[in-house]
This record gives C-alpha cells, sequence and structure tokens, in this order.
C-alpha cells in the first residue's frame, strides 16, 4: 500500500517541490502518494511548511511524523495539538548557503567595502583594515550552521569564538558555552553572528547590557531570528554610536513593515530572510531518507527535542 504523504506547505512551494521529492522517493525505493489535500485521517507522513495554514494536527489520528522543510521550527514545536515526532530540515544545500551569506557580511565589514563600492565620488581613499586573525568574530550558535559558518571563518583566518549552550570541541575555534561563557564570548568581539534557535531561553538575548560588552564600533550579523535580539536596545546601541552597524536576514514580523525604522537607518542593511533557502533537491533526500528511516523502525534524523525547544 502507498505511503501517504502529505505536502502542507505554502502552495506556492508545491510546483518546486513535487517533481524533486518524487524522485527522492523513488530513489529510495519508496512508494509514496504526495498530494497537498489527502483526508487527515490517511495520511502516514506530513512534509510541513510554516505558512501553509496547517496548525491543528489533531485530525491526522495515522501520522508518523512530521517532517519540516524548515530548519527553525519555533513556530510548530509547542504547538500542543502535535504530539508525533518532529524532524526539522538540515540540508546541505542550506547549510552551503547559510556558509555564503555569513562569510559574504563578515568580509564586507572586515574589509570595510562600503567605503568603495559606496564612495565613487573622485577621492582616492587608501584604507588598511587588520587582517582576519586581529578581527575577533563570534558565533552565538554551534549547531549544524553556526559550526559551519566558525569553520569557514576560521579557515579565513579569523580569530573565532563560538558559544552554545552545552560544551563542543572544534579545531582553530575558541569555543564556550553555558551562561557564563556568553559574557566572555561577547567581551570584545568586533563581529557578531547570532545562529542560534529561537525559544524562551534565547529570545531577546541580545540586550542592552549584551551589546556593552562588544567592542566599540561592533558589527551584529543576524540570520538567526528577528526575537534574538531586543529591537530597542539595538537601536539605542547604533544611534549612540557603540554599534558600528547591523546586518538583518530576519524580523519579528516578516515580511519587515515598510515604516518599520530598521529601513531607514544609515547603519542598518536589511535582507529579506534570504541567507539560508532550503533547496528542494536536496531537501528532498533528506524527506524520503526520513520517511525510509521511519518505515524500517530506524530513528529519524535532525529529531527536534520539543523539550528543548530546538
Ligand atoms: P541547531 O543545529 O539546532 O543549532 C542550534 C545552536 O544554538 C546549538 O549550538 C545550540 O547549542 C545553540 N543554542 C540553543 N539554545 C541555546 C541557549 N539557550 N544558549 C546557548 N546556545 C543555545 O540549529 P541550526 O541548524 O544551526 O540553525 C540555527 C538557526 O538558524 C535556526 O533555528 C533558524 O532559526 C536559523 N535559520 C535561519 C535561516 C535564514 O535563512 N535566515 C535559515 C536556516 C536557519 P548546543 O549545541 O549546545 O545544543
Amino acid at each position: 500500500m502507498a505511503i501517504n504523504t502529505l505536502f502542507a506547505a505554502p502552495l506556492h512551494l508545491w510546483d518546486n517541490y513535487q517533481g524533486p521529492l518524487t524522485q527522492a522517493f523513488a530513489a529510495h525505493g519508496l512508494d509514496v502518494a504526495l498530494a497537498p489535500d489527502h483526508p487527515p485521517a490517511t495520511v502516514d507522513y506530513i512534509i510541513h511548511g510554516p505558512g501553509g495554514g496547517l496548525s491543528d494536527f489533531s485530525a491526522f489520528t495515522r501520522a508518523k511524523a512530521v517532517l519540516n522543510l524548515w530548519a527553525g521550527v519555533e513556530a510548530i514545536t509547542g504547538n500542543p495539538t502535535l504530539t508525533i515526532p518532529l524532524a526539522r530540515m538540515v540540508d546541505t544545500g542550506l547549510t552551503q548557503s547559510m556558509r555564503e551569506w555569513v562569510c559574504g557580511h563578515v568580509l564586507r565589514h572586515h574589509l570595510g567595502m562600503d567605503v568603495h563600492i559606496l564612495g565613487q565620488d573622485g577621492q582616492w581613499r587608501k584604507t588598511l583594515p587588520p587582517l582576519a586573525p586581529d578581527r575577533p568574530v563570534t558565533i552565538l550558535g554551534l549547531g549544524e550552521l553556526g559550526r559551519a559558518c566558525a569553520t569557514s571563518l576560521a579557515g579565513l583566518g579569523f580569530a573565532v569564538t563560538g558559544w552554545s549552550r552545552t560544551a563542543h570541541s572544534l579545531p582553530g575555534i575558541r569555543c564556550l558555552h553555558g551562561d557564563d561563557g556568553l559574557s566572555e564570548a561577547l567581551a570584545g568581539a568586533q563581529i557578531v553572528v547570532t545562529l542560534m534557535p529561537l525559544t524562551p531561553q534565547t529570545e531577546n538575548l541580545i540586550n542592552t547590557a549584551r551589546l556593552a560588552l562588544l567592542a566599540p564600533g561592533a558589527v551584529l550579523i543576524n540570520p538567526g531570528r528577528g526575537a534574538l535580539i531586543d529591537d530597542a536596545a539595538l537601536i539605542a546601541a547604533l544611534d549612540n554610536g557603540h554599534l558600528g552597524h547591523a546586518t538583518l536576514d530576519v524580523f519579528r514580523t516578516e515580511p519587515l513593515p515598510p515604516h518599520h525604522p530598521f529601513w531607514a537607518h544609515p547603519r542598518v542593511t536589511v535582507t529579506p530572510h534570504i541567507a539560508a533557502e532550503t533547496r528542494p533537491e536536496s531537501a528532498a533526500s533528506v524527506i524520503a531518507e526520513n520517511i525510509r528511516r521511519s518505515e524500517a523502525g530506524e530513528p529519524l534524523l535532525h529529531l527536534v527535542d520539543r523539550t528543548r525547544g530546538y
């Protein structure tokens, strides 16, 4: 009997995912009936994307797992109607994309590129930025994405510190963890990248006191989640000159409303949640592999710990 799999993501994604998912199911030897509209009581697996309209899982009495298309799960992890396992997306395409976005924006600020890109006014402006080993960069979050970015930046020669909830050990990276490690990780950092999930523990983690620990003129780069940062504290630190720039990819409200002060702030760069998009071709294999595992009685990959919230 075919495995009924519901595509519960925004419908405009159906065209992008239908082909890659169908191919991946075949490559994994799975007989899957994939559709955006199976009757709930007949569904075996739910492929979920935020904005797909599904918020009550109680009618999916036969479903064995929810497979999220996104890496972040804050929109679903606290849903009381969801009682079956939830797997999130860890995808090579997504990780590579985040690595490129973060390295690009770190290098922009490290090299002071704006001086030359924005200042094409006939002035011969020579600058001599420090080399990467003299630029302390801190990555908050050493998960799939934080580790990839930290490793790439260390590979470019940056003095990288990473911070996480539990202890990690990564070659060439100063690894700190826990509440005690956070102040040390932020102290004197010139560039900070926030790559944590949004949980009750991480909400507003970047506040006035923590921004004050950064080096004067530091740059904050946030591709994690908007609510990791206290927006008012961020704007105050930019306005009083302690913070040199903020490059923000994620926001409390998305799309960022047209009149939000971030758009007009001279020291804020807004990018429209583009740091790392899930890539249908590579993500389809992750989904298929998890269905294969579940059907074979093997543990799912990338399971979310619902008590931890990520
Ligand atoms: P992950 O593998 O789950 O890693 C999360 C990291 O954050 C881990 O190192 C974890 O510590 C740390 N962490 C969690 N709670 C913490 C706390 N209270 N204190 C200190 N550290 C804490 O997640 P990921 O795949 O790297 O993704 C990170 C986030 O990036 C996602 O949740 C999502 O919000 C965001 N994201 C954004 C985009 C975009 O396009 N902008 C794309 C994809 C993902 P431990 O290692 O100790 O567990």
